[in-house]
């Protein structure tokens, strides 16, 4: 999707004389049929928000008949100090949402809850990662609980300290945290004042930090001493310290501290959270801001490239945020006062801000936050934590669900998760099989699934069942959110027939959506809005079934082409994953002088398999190649002989992004050249390149 990613896959003949990276036939077979269909429970449908298909289609029409009187009805539900003059000023690409209104996240968040009916109740439930241990030795999980009025309070005083150290509205400030509760306070400090916040995921290095920080010129960074991963201790300041060598436009580092772990301090420059806020006025009111004013920016996660610092404004991104999780997540029911609502992604990327911050916030939800990793000090945390602050609600990653599989069953068997009422996925499409699991062994075949399509640049859901409503179907984000009208269309933007494949546009402005990439509208203009004319192009691959269903297939960028026919990446992956022994699986192209592009899939087996393998008797070299030879087999016959790898690799992990995402690009680099040359600072683990890298000449 990104020109700058890299070169155009050989896709077609004719793509090379095409003048984009978008090939010219941009139709994508689709061979995988998923014919299981999953009514919503009739016990959660009684109590949802939307209660029947037939209602959720009624307002679906209705929505897109009017949109803007759509949106103007959801707005209203937000508390503005003025309110707007017109819905939606449209100029392709550039949108305003709710003009001349005027409104504050951080009250709509905060303030409308403490204010109100809500302040006694629990905001946020932090857990820390590490056990505290008493004087006697016992071991206690460390719980931290504020209410809407703790949080209120939180906030103001973090808000105060930020001026006093002379931020101001429209400043950029930088956040590089790990997953603590000061981490949505600073985010809803900034928001308060009007500084524009960007968020650089904690796992980042000194130079991807100074990069985002340079590219912004953020005045500020707001870190802390150290954060706890897996049981180790991560120097977030230390880090941070590195980066500040580069980055001469910081005039001011906030550290909270965390750990209490000695970092260095530059007097002057360097200020604790606990002193600021210790000397900072409690009363800091929300200042209010133009709808279109920026709230914050935003890197992707880098899957296909160099991420792009994506804008989001302040209307529109706090209305689409409100009502998509109220409607998805069915949250701000009467029926289900409470609901602890979990979602497990880090406020370093999208689904952080818009799905454990902003969007449940605004809902008065009770929102819990997990500092640490899902297997420390085991296997079984997640379902611990479910389990002992009876979450109803679990929002996860694909990649995660994977994970969970690959560990075993035992793990998840042991607990109970009888509070859950509803679950969540997010980031990737969701094979199949892994579907079935996630809906049987967490959602004990109770639990809706939301599988939720959107990106950083839609800033909020575009696709994506109401769980009471619509039917689920195993691998499908199913249907649009109200006021969405996605289509899967050719490149010249003319809508493909049911059940074909092809490229997923949207052809309407939608609140959320991204305003430009920051300092770089070209890019913004040239990135989403010139492949598909008139259309907002995703850069994804999808497929809408004759119910209307849509089926993403991958990336475009990634898409097979094989003795011309043109693959997604999905519907291989997922023919692979069906196999019991497999655990993930990702295959690209390699070029082939026969069929343009030959299959290799790299996969990973369940743990269980590796050991039984290992442990076989005989020769277990024989046995992998025997299993190679099963799985290409097994492919051929779920889905096609076109669709048989040339090539299957083992591997014990794969490269992903530090979102979770895999990184096929860096698949098809070494699966083609043997060596990586692309852009890699974004990728999570650098010795799984290594270890790819040595398996092959092994
Ligand atoms: P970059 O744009 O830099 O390559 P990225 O696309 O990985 O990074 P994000 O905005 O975090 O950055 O991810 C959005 C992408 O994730 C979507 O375009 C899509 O490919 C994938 N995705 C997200 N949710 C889903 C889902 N429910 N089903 C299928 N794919 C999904
Ligand atoms: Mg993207």
């Amino acid at each position: 999707m990104p020109s700058d990613s890299m070169p155009a896959l050989p896709v077609s003949p004719d793509s090379a004389a095409a003048p984009s990276h978008v090939a010219a036939n941009q139709d994508i077979e689709s061979t995988l049929r998923e014919n299981r269909v999953f009514p919503p429970p009739e016990e959660f449908s009684a109590l949802a928000h939307v209660k029947s298909l037939e209602e959720y289609e009624a307002l679906y029409a209705k929505s897109i008949a009017d949109p803007e009187a759509f949106w103007a009805e959801a707005a209203s539900d937000l508390h503005w100090f003025a309110k707007w003059s017109k819905v939606l000023d449209w100029n392709l690409p550039l949108a305003k949402w709710f003009v001349d209104g005027k409104l504050n996240l951080s009250y709509n968040c905060v303030d409308r809850h403490a204010l109100g009916a809500l302040a006694d109740k629990t905001a946020l439930i932090w857990e820390g990662e590490l056990t505290l241990v008493d004087e006697s030795g016992v071991g206690h999980s460390h719980i931290r609980k504020l209410t809407y009025a703790e949080l209120h309070v939180e906030v103001q005083k973090f808000a105060s300290a930020l001026k006093a150290l002379g931020i101001q509205k429209g400043d950029r400030v930088a956040v590089y945290m790990g997953m603590t509760p000061e981490l949505a306070i600073a985010l809803l400090a900034c928001a308060r004042i009007g500084a524009i916040h960007s968020v650089i995921f904690g796992g980042f290095a000194a130079q991807a930090i100074a990069d985002r920080v340079n590219d912004s010129q953020c005045v500020a960074i707001i870190t802390q001493d150290s954060s706890y991963r897996r049981g180790g201790e991560i120097p977030l300041k230390t880090t941070v310290d590195g980066a500040l060598l580069l980055t001469p436009s910081v005039k001011h580092v906030v550290v909270y501290q965390r750990s209490g772990t000695p970092v260095y301090m530059q007097a002057g420059r360097d200020h604790w959270w606990h002193e600021l806020t210790a000397a900072a006025d409690p009363v800091c009111p929300a200042e209010p801001m133009d709808s279109e004013d920026p709230l914050y920016i935003l890197y992707t996660s880098g899957t296909t490239g160099k991420p792009k610092g994506l804008v989001h404004t302040t209307g529109g991104y706090s209305v689409q945020t409100y009502l998509t999780t109220k409607y998805v997540f069915d949250l701000q029911n009467p029926n289900h006062p409470n609901d602890v609502y979990w979602c497990t992604a880090d406020i370093g990327w999208v689904t952080g801000h818009s799905y454990v911050v902003y969007g449940p916030l605004q809902c008065g939800a009770t929102v819990l936050m997990y500092e640490g990793a899902p297997n420390f000090p085991d296997f079984s945390r997640f379902w611990k934590i479910i389990d002992s602050h009876q979450v109803t609600i679990f929002y996860t990653a694909p990649t995660a669900i994977r994970a969970f599989i690959k560990w075993g069953d035992e793990h998840v068997e042991k607990h109970s998760l009888a509070s859950l009422r509803l679950l969540g996925t997010v980031g990737e499409p969701i094979n199949p099989e892994a579907w079935m699991w996630y809906r049987d062994k967490i959602g004990h075949n109770r639990c809706p699934i939301v599988d939720t399509w959107w990106q950083t640049e839609t800033g909020a859901i575009l696709i994506a069942p109401i769980p009471g409503a619509v039917p689920t179907k195993p691998g499908s984000a199913t249907r649009p959110f109200f006021g969405i009208e996605p289509e899967v269309v050719t490149r010249e933007g003319e809508k493909v027939p049911a059940g074909s494949g092809g490229l997923l546009v949207v052809k309407k402005p939608w609140p959320s959506m991204a305003r430009t990439v920051y300092g770089d509208p070209e890019r913004y203009q040239k990135t989403y809005w010139s492949d598909v004319e008139g259309c907002y192009f995703t850069g994804d691959g999808a497929r809408q079934d004759a119910d209307g269903y849509f089926w993403l297939m991958g990336r475009v960028d990634d898409v097979l082409n094989v003795s011309g026919h043109r693959l997604g990446t999905m519907e291989v992956e997922s023919a692979l994953v069906a196999h019991p022994k497999v655990a993930e699986a990702a295959v690209v192209g390699r070029p082939d002088d026969l069929k343009g592009q030959a299959i290799v899939a790299f996969v990973s087996l369940e743990s269980s398999v590796t050991a039984a393998l290992a442990t076989a008797s005989g020769d277990s070299v024989a046995n992998l190649a025997a299993l190679k030879d099963e799985l290409k087999r097994w492919v051929a016959k779920e889905i096609g002989s076109l669709a048989r790898p040339e090539e299957i690799r083992f591997t014990d992990a794969l490269p992903k992004t530090r979102s979770g995402k895999i990184m096929r690009r860096l698949l098809r680099e070494l699966a083609t050249h043997g060596s990586i040359q692309g852009d890699t600072t974004t990728l999570e683990d650098f010795a799984v390149i290594a270890k790819l890298r040595e398996a092959e000449e092994g």
